[in-house]
């Protein structure tokens, strides 16, 4: 299956698990989930509205999370490391 259809398809099996079946640590994980993953408005700087644009190019993502910027973080963190070694 391509890595597109398998994150549609963990999505969709993720709601219906989770939000409808309410099947708890059972269900289905998302971690591109909305609802269980808000974003607080404050983390929506300008610096990562940029950035967003350029990696939704590169990623099949509709939307950013908690999750999201979690790996962008990490990933920011990582260069700035390199450049200073
Ligand atoms: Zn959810």
């Amino acid at each position: 299956m391509e890595k597109y259809e398998e994150w549609e398809d963990r999505k969709v099996r993720h709601r219906r698990e989770y939000h409808e079946e309410k099947r708890g640590r059972n269900a289905t994980e998302d971690l591109s989930c909305n609802n269980c993953y808000r974003l607080h408005e404050w983390y929506r700087t300008e610096e990562i509205k940029e950035f967003w644009k350029w990696y939704r190019k590169l990623v099949p993502a509709e939307t950013y999370n908690r999750n999201t910027l979690r790996g962008i973080d990490n990933l920011l963190i990582k260069n700035k490391e390199e450049l200073s070694s």
